[in-house]
């Protein structure tokens, strides 16, 4: 989509530090990092928030989440964990609007989010 950050990181139209890719879902680091380990999970399609996802989505999504698994685990958070989490919407301070899954680890995480 034409004026997505995203989909013109997945594009290699902006820079970004990837950590995997394959034909439908892309990794990479988060440029403002919330933890030592701060990475942005996304699939290629430009899909806006959780709002537009439909039944179909569903190979994509599990995709997503076992992509974050072996990630997890390389990063060495397989012990210690982590948190996967998508914002939507305003109140959650969603602020690009392509679906994307921020992993989150490398300190104790606090509960509940502010
Ligand atoms: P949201 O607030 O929508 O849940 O998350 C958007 C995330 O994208 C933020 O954590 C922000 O730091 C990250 N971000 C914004 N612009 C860029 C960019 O140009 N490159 C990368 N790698 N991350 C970005
Ligand atoms: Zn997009």
């Amino acid at each position: 989509m034409d004026n997505c950050l995203f989909c013109k990181i997945a594009a290699e139209q902006i820079p970004a530090k990837i950590i995997y890719q394959d034909e439908d879902v892309l990794a990479f680091e988060d440029i403002n990092p919330q933890a030592p380990h701060h990475i942005l999970l996304i699939s290629r399609r430009h899909i806006p928030s959780i709002s537009d996802l439909t039944p179909e989505d569903g190979p994509l999504l599990a995709h997503l989440f076992t992509v974050a698994n072996k990630l997890s685990i390389k990063m060495g958070l397989g012990e210690g964990g982590y948190r996967f989490v998508t914002n939507v919407g305003p109140d959650a301070g969603q602020s690009v609007f392509h679906l994307h899954f921020h992993l989150l680890g490398g300190r104790k995480l606090s509960w509940p989010p502010g």
